[in-house]
């Protein structure tokens, strides 16, 4: 575990050093929990942004996107249950004076009982050998059957705790499970409170009275609110979605785990409109749907798992995560959420405007059923830094630290390199670029030896270095250098876009998704 966190550091390490992720207003020593995106790490969530929006909006007939403000109608948050029920419950500890989410204290101490089973059947593995059979081992050692029964019964009460909104039971949960603060290390806690978690602002001045508005804590009311505009203009038919891109904020009460979790940050949702009824069905294909989207990457299919929630949010009917293994832990990624017909149902009572749809094939009106995936870009962003930072020893004594990143979603494509800063060969190296430029983002490096630009390339992920040399000029060839085999190869020149585009296309990463 120790061990994990320190590679987690070092990630973090790497996304400040190499332009990727910096603290917001560094120079004023940070602001808590928000972050800017750097040269490289704004050209990685934009291609993250891009995979998204194509795979819903240009491969699905029936998906559209918008783009709302950020500023909506304050009644908009009353309707949508966020000014009432928009809240976590939060406990400090009286020695630290630290505060956390008491929902995210009992999670952690559920997950301790699922390591401790993981690490017995891991030791039990090692000891059988190709004999051993999970399954059996689970159904017959006294102390797997003692953590799981203990775990059944923590994961009982706490489902029942937050369904049921009981913030002395959960407090009481804390003090039975005798969890401790990580920094004082006492069980010195606080009662439970809610804390809403929007942030507030005023919008026109006071002469002529202001009016109290929140910064959006999600983007998918900003769609339910032009659930009409859409519909009608686009003459769109049920089923049929709409996605959209774009900033939200959320008063986090911890904020400890770099971009994991933020105050600003940027979610990509779509909301697909069914016929009541038949909300459970699409809400298993969008749950297959979204799974096959992130496994398409080739981060490897072990690192991703559902978890199913415990606690319905008070407008879903069902709701699974789909998360993915950060180096500390399994983690949400994406949200998929039956919403029911809450949102527009709650519009339509807030607004006065009737809200409905008029479904030929049925011949009735009805206010339609939702299906939501939600997911984070930043927290996407995460998982692919996390999955693809390797440190690798290369030949004799030699290390190496590389971003095995998706080659479409790389920041650069190619580095092109002239082997000398002379004899033409930087002008060379100008014109292929030249003739690059137009499809894929390329990088002009001659400094230093050819080995170290290798590596600084390496360390953003790029996944072709392409070097010019003497020979170039002779007869138009160059070599190539792919970055995980670290394998050479002597190309011609004009054969270069074929070979790039082969590699770092959404093209074939979208055929995989059909
Ligand atoms: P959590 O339980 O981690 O607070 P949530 O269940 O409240 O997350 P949703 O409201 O379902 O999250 O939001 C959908 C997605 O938005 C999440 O899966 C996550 O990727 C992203 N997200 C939510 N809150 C944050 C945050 N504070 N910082 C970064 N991303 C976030």
């Amino acid at each position: 575990m120790a061990q994990q966190e320190d590679v987690f550091k070092k990630i973090v390490a790497h996304c400040k050093e190499y332009g990727f992720v910096f603290p917001s207003s560094e120079i004023y020593d940070g602001l808590g929990a928000v972050y800017d995106y750097g040269q490289n790490g704004v050209e990685l969530k934009n291609n993250i942004k891009r995979y998204w929006w194509d795979a819903m909006v240009k491969l699905n007939e029936n998906i559209v996107g918008i783009d709302s403000a950020i500023f909506m109608h304050p009644t908009i948050w009353k309707a949508s249950g966020h000014v009432d029920a928009f809240n976590d419950p939060l406990i400090d500890n009286k020695d630290s004076k630290k505060r956390y989410r008491a929902d995210v204290l009992i999670e952690e101490q559920i997950a301790k009982y699922d390591d401790k089973i993981a690490k017995e059947v891991a030791k039990a593995a090692k000891k059988f050998g190709d004999s051993f059979d999970k399954e059996k081992f689970l159904a017959t050692s006294v102390h797997c059957q003692e953590h799981q029964a203990k775990r059944d019964a923590l994961h009982a009460r706490y489902a029942k705790a937050m369904n049921d909104n009981n913030l002395e039971e959960l407090r009481q949960i804390i003090i039975d499970e005798e969890i401790v603060c990580p920094i004082s290390g006492t069980k010195n806690w606080t009662d439970v409170r809610q804390f809403n978690l929007m942030f507030s602002t005023e919008m026109g001045s006071t002469a002529d009275g202001s009016m109290k508005i929140f910064l959006r804590p999600e983007t998918a009311q900003g769609i339910f609110v032009n659930f009409l505009n859409v519909q009608k203009t686009g003459r769109m038919k049920i089923p049929f979605g709409i996605a959209q891109i774009g900033k939200a904020f959320r008063n986090e009460i911890v904020a400890r785990q770099f971009i994991f979790r933020m105050r600003e940050f940027e979610q990509m949702e779509m909301q697909f409109f069914v016929r009541p009824g038949e909300e459970l069905k699409w809400f298993e294909h969008w749950k297959k749907v979204r799974l096959n989207w992130h496994k398409a990457l080739g981060m490897g299919d072990e690192n991703y798992r559902y978890h199913d929630h415990d606690k319905l949010a008070h407008y879903a009917n069902a709701a699974t995560d789909i998360e993915f293994r950060m180096p500390f832990g399994f983690k949400e990624v994406e949200g998929i959420h039956s919403r029911t017909n809450f949102d527009l149902s709650q519009h339509q009572k807030y607004s006065g405007k009737k809200i409905q749809y008029f479904d030929p094939e049925l011949n009735e009106n009805y206010v339609p059923y939702v299906i939501e995936t939600s997911i984070g870009v930043d927290r996407m962003f995460l998982s692919i830094l996390c999955g693809a930072y390797t440190e690798e020893v290369v030949g004799d004594n030699d290390t190496r630290v590389v971003l095995k990143l998706p080659a479409v979603l790389a920041p650069v494509k190619a580095a092109i390199m002239p082997l000398v800063k002379k004899d033409g060969l930087p002008e060379k190296a100008r014109e292929i670029i030249d003739s690059l430029k137009f499809d894929f983002n390329v990088q002009y490096d001659e400094k230093d030896s050819i080995g170290k630009r290798y590596r600084r390339q390496d360390a953003i992920g790029t996944p072709f270095c392409i070097t010019v040399d003497h020979q170039t000029l002779e007869d138009g060839t160059v070599t190539i250098r792919e970055r995980d085999t670290m394998e050479q190869e002597r190309v011609a020149a004009s054969e270069l876009r074929n070979i790039i585009n082969a590699k770092t296309s959404f093209t074939e990463l979208f055929k995989k998704l059909m």
